[in-house]
């Protein structure tokens, strides 16, 4: 380890900086950067992250040296204070605070007012004249010490709502209690000192040691509970969810003591440079007169705004800063404005002001909700603050998605217990009465009511219900399972393989942990985060039409190199995509016809095509199939007129189709003028062991040539009338479930003779268009380069790839997925973010082989990978033309491919 492992700060200078996050944390590293800025901090010393993990790697002991490094730094801090630690005239205090290389609020240890002790108190109070301030301090050096050092430090672990924090916080509101008074502050002097001494009695009762009345002891002590806190239970699973490196470990802040609770000159507060709930450029905070710095975050007093911008309902009686200290509220807004301009980002900053005089005591990147941090990233840009890149650096996807969908209001999902957890498949919140059945969500909808379809799963035939529902919750299924991929081309709230809920449709009733939900009871469901919450919780509607939103993704578009179309399967979902910033349709599944509103007829028709025995009866089904099929498809090539519309062959397995209520089954018996039996008999038939490895895609096409020509021709010659109609079309026609260059071959062959007839028909000389397949199954990106010979583009279906390289069932995988997460096997669900060592290197060989034989072969993806933002990275990586995704992903799919370009500018400028 480096030689250094304390860094001093103070007096208008500092050892450190900014750069230096990684050895002193971003804690650390700002205030450094602050002293060097000449912004008034109070002096202190940083110990780096390094002795950390020193301290871990060597069964917790301190490298040596360490001690002397911090006594020397102590000394420093004495002479720019006047004042000495431990001294029993004027004594100087110490705080001991955490600060890691990316921020983990809340998650470690902060000890305050460290050197109180019976010989520096009586120095203290004559030295201040304040008594009260003085056994203010004390009592909460006592609560936080014997809490954050005696206690969670030294390993106890106590009985729920028994630590000793919370024995002395009930002590003080009895004592309050039994005075009549209703604020800490209203405490006396007197109250607060015997305060004190019940308190260490209870410490000493409680955790078996006397409280420390040594100000090294304290100071050891607090820095020995930060470096432990590293490890305590809320910073480590805090780490795995935020995907923060055990290694990193932690750095401690300690500094010179500053009280914002010496009295009605002193105050304390939070504020942000810009406002972080809409983004205005206007300066936000909230101050305490006469508090400490917990007392703002802990809710005790209702804070005061500190300036007319930061009023709110609650707020809105009490006397502003500006008010009540304009002087220091003036420097107060010059320091702000100056670290924003400083850092080139909304800066979150604590401030305390001691008698008159303004410390600052921290500011960091402040957080943002997605709203302002699209706000911020265009005005900062406008203000030539930001370069595009920057602007493009400063919003998250998921923040982006807050502006596409409503969400469950975040303060109201603070405050509740979610009931049960399930994968979250569409994004965005919903409320709703619960309904068991698709029937029931279309009647109540229209009734007016908004409903929750709740479902043990889902199949096509409750998507008329899903469609009405408000939200989609199901016990089973995966990522891409039926519900989740419809849910998600719409937009639509959606949870699965929730498999806390048991659903009792008989009873309308399901049973979650131990309670029963009946049908009209309200849920809540928070579909980004897969939570579902009893009950109906407030929402916040996203913006529809937002110029400022179009106004960042051309910064984006401005940047990314890959190409950003849609799955889409209507004229609608395409119109959609395309305001959303489609550049083409990567995916019409020609399937998703039958299903939901207006499919009754075609349904019909593509029912008796498959239950037909011969070709006779099969080729009269096609033929009244084709008007419907051919309406569809010149629908979306007329709405994408002009861009790239992938159409695919029908794919899935025909049992899927195959009604399964008796009125249906009837009237289609009756129709081919069958028996019941004999229905039964050929539905039989069509049942397979493993449909989605069984008789469906090209295979489809390969043994019912006629079923490919219908829709083969349906696209030329909707393609043909549009011509005719002066438009563009530019179908790409792509052949499903491809695992060798004969099956191609066999159907583009017979796409290649009917594009010939057509024209010879319609009397068109040309229909620009492309011919190619999807990359879904293992061996057909092994055989890549054979199959370049026929395919003129590739479509990465990485639904499928997924599930075939791993052997998942993408609609089961919900049963041990779970699992498998928990327990550390897989770090993600493969279905949503791409497995880029297993089925990234199948792509990866896929291109590789297939652009050898075809240097300008087209390359993009199609499964629901598309708008997920780590793989749209992969996809840019690994050389891809185009990702495509379902229309309410586009804009994020736009930021993505901007980010891994900006990303990918800054690796190579580092690299030079
Ligand atoms: C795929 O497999 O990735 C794909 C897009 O097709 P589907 O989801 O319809 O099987
Ligand atoms: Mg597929």
């Amino acid at each position: 380890m480096a030689a250094k492992f304390v860094y001093f700060f103070g007096g208008g200078k500092a050892e450190g900086n900014a750069t230096m996050k990684n050895l002193l944390g971003g804690k650390g590293a700002n205030l450094a950067e602050m002293a060097n800025l000449g912004v008034p901090v109070p002096p202190g010393f940083t110990i780096t992250t390094e002795v950390c993990t020193h301290y871990y790697a060597n069964h917790r002991k301190y490298p040596s040296g360490l001690k002397e490094k911090v006594a020397e730094a102590i000394k420093k801090v004495e002479k720019i204070m006047g004042k000495k630690f431990g001294d029993s005239a004027d004594p100087l205090l110490m705080s001991v605070r955490s600060g890691a290389r990316s921020s983990m609020p809340g998650m470690m240890e902060t000890v305050l007012n460290v050197g109180l002790t019976s010989k520096t108190i009586p120095g203290l109070i004559k030295k201040t004249g304040n008594e009260r301030f003085v056994y203010d301090a004390y009592r909460r050096l006592i609560m936080m010490y014997s809490d954050v050092v005696m206690e969670k430090a030294a390993g106890v672990e106590p009985k729920d709502d028994e630590g000793i924090r919370r024995q002395l916080d009930r002590i003080m509101e009895n004592v309050k209690r039994e005075k009549g008074l209703k604020l800490d502050t209203e405490l006396s002097a007197t109250d607060l000192k015997n305060l004190c001494e019940v308190f260490k009695s209870r410490v000493k009762e409680v955790l078996g040691k006397d409280f420390p009345d040594d100000p090294n002891e304290q100071l050891w002590g607090g820095i020995h509970a930060v470096f432990a806190s590293w490890n305590g239970k809320r910073a480590v699973s805090y780490r795995r969810i935020e995907g923060i490196p055990d290694e990193w470990g932690t750095a401690v802040n300690v500094q010179a003591m500053v009280f914002g609770n010496m009295g009605e000159k002193s105050a304390t507060g939070v504020a942000f440079t810009r406002n972080p709930g809409n983004g205005e450029n206007r300066f936000y905070g909230e101050y305490l007169v006469n508090a400490q710095g917990e007392d703002v975050v802990a809710g005790i007093r209702t804070p005061a705004p500190v300036n007319e911008d930061s009023k709110s309902e609650h707020n809105r009686e009490l006397v502003s800063l500006e008010k009540a200290m304009p002087k220091i509220y003036k420097e107060l807004f010059a320091i702000q404005r100056k670290l924003e301009k400083h850092y080139h980002d909304m800066q979150d900053i604590e401030f305390t002001i001691e008698n008159g005089r303004l410390w600052m005591l921290q500011c960091r990147v402040g957080k943002r909700n997605g709203p302002a941090a699209v706000k911020m990233a265009m005005d900062m840009l406008k203000e030539k603050l930001i370069t595009s890149k920057d602007a493009v650096k400063r919003v998250t996807p998921a923040q982006l998605d807050e502006l596409l969908h409503p969400i469950i209001d975040p303060a109201a999902e603070k405050n509740s217990k979610p009931l049960a957890k399930g994968l979250p498949a569409g994004p965005g919140g919903a409320v709703g009465q619960i309904v068991f059945s698709a029937q029931a969500a279309v009647e109540w909808a229209k009734a007016g009511k908004k409903v929750i379809l709740c479902r043990e799963e889902t199949n096509p035939e409750d998507v008329e219900g899903m469609r009405a529902a408000q939200g989609v919750l199901t016990a089973r299924g995966g990522m891409t399972s039926h519900a989740a991929l419809v849910a998600r081309g719409w937009g639509k709230c959606c949870i699965v393989g929730c498999g806390a809920i048991d659903v009792h449709y008989s009873a309308k009733e399901m049973h979650v942990d131990g309670k029963v939900l009946r049908e009209g009871d309200w849920l809540t469901l928070n579909g980004t985060k897969g939570l579902v919450y009893e009950g109906q919780l407030p929402t916040l509607d996203a913006a529809e039409e937002n110029k400022l939103l179009s106004g960042f993704l051309k910064v984006c578009d401005s940047l990314r190199k890959l190409g950003v179309r849609t799955n889409a399967d209507t004229p609608e979902d395409a119109t959609k995509a395309r305001q959303l910033g489609a550049e083409g349709i990567g995916l019409f599944r020609t399937e998703h016809m039958f299903y939901g509103k207006g499919s009754d007829e075609p349904l019909f028709l593509l029912r008796k095509m498959i239950v037909s025995k011969n070709a006779d009866e099969r080729k009269k089904a096609i033929d009244g199939l084709y008007t419907y099929v051919k309406r569809d498809i010149k629908g979306t090539l007329a709405a994408m007129d002009n861009l790239p519309v992938v159409i695919r062959l029908l794919d899935p397995p025909l049992h899927e189709f195959v009604p399964r209520d008796r009125e249906k089954l009837q009237a289609l018996a009756s129709d081919l003028n069958i028996s019941m039996d004999e229905l039964a008999k050929r539905s039989e038939a069509l049942h397979e062991s493993n449909p989605m490895m069984g008789h469906r895609g090209v295979r489809l096409g390969v043994t019912y040539p006629e079923v490919s020509t219908m829709q083969i021709m349906a696209i030329f010659e909707a393609a043909a009338e549009l011509i005719k109609e002066g438009k563009k079309p530019y179908p790409e026609i792509m052949i499903p479930v491809v695992c060798d260059v004969k099956e191609l071959r066999n159907q583009l062959n017979l796409a290649r003779d009917i594009y010939k007839q057509v024209l010879a028909k319609t009397g068109v000389k040309k229909i620009r268009h492309k011919l190619g397949t999807m990359i879904e199954i293992p061996r057909a990106a092994l055989v890549a380069n054979e199959i370049a010979e026929e395919a003129e583009f590739f479509s990465f279906g990485t639904n499928d790839l997924t599930q075939m390289s791993f052997g998942f069932s993408r609609d089961d995988i919900g049963g041990f997925l779970p699992d498998y997460l928990s327990k550390g096997i897989l770090p993600g669900d493969p279905f949503q973010s791409i497995d880029q060592k297993g089925v990234g290197e199948l792509i990866g060989i896929g291109i590789e082989r297939g652009r050898k034989t075809r240097k300008d072969l087209e390359v993009g993806i199609c499964g629901e990978h598309g708008g997920e933002p780590e793989s749209v990275a992969f996809c840019h990586r690994v050389g891809m033309d185009y990702v495509s995704c379902s229309p309410f992903r586009v804009p994020i799919a736009r930021l993505a491919a901007a980010q891994v370009v900006v990303a990918e500018m800054a690796a190579s400028k580092k690299k030079k």
